[in-house]
């Protein structure tokens, strides 16, 4: 699992440390069905799908949405809880009514996206530092130049 961090007020920490304890003693089993394992995306409505090769769920039409297994036995981390809070609000707020054109369109774009990062992985090129990029880019833009002037 990759990790991010946050910083968030005091008063969000303190409920999340609340809500944690009251869900510790309600029990995992307690969560709604849709936010612990949907299955329609809280986000656009589409299935959700579970993978086969870590404990996750994805959005089948590609909205972006994704979800962790939430496991039961090693308690609750304090950042799985806004994952299911968010999960939560997503849900109540129901899915976002878009145009089938412009879901269509964002469905390719994140495709290409998705296939540009799986070809940079392949080409070891997400191992390249920042002083490597900036001199690619700079090779890149002198040799624009030239032949520009050629
Ligand atoms: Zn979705």
């Amino acid at each position: 699992m990759d990790y991010r961090s946050v910083k968030i007020p005091e008063w969000v920490y303190e409920n999340a440390l609340a809500t944690r304890s009251e869900l510790l003693r309600r029990g995992l089993d307690a969560l709604p069905e849709e936010v612990r394992e949907p299955q329609t995306c809280p986000r656009c409505g589409g299935k959700m799908v579970a993978l086969a090769d870590e404990p996750r769920f994805e959005c089948g039409a590609g909205c972006g949405y994704s979800q962790d297994r939430v496991g039961e036995g090693e308690g609750v981390a304090l950042g799985v809880l806004f994952g299911l809070g968010l999960a939560s609000l997503l849900e109540r707020l129901g899915p976002r009514k878009m145009d089938p054109e412009r879901a269509r369109k964002l469905a390719t774009a994140r495709k290409a996206v998705a296939e540009i990062q799986r070809e940079s992985v392949r080409r070891g090129l997400d191992k390249m530092t920042e002083p490597e990029i900036e001199a690619e880019i700079q090779a890149a833009r002198r040799e624009r130049r030239a032949r520009r002037k050629a």
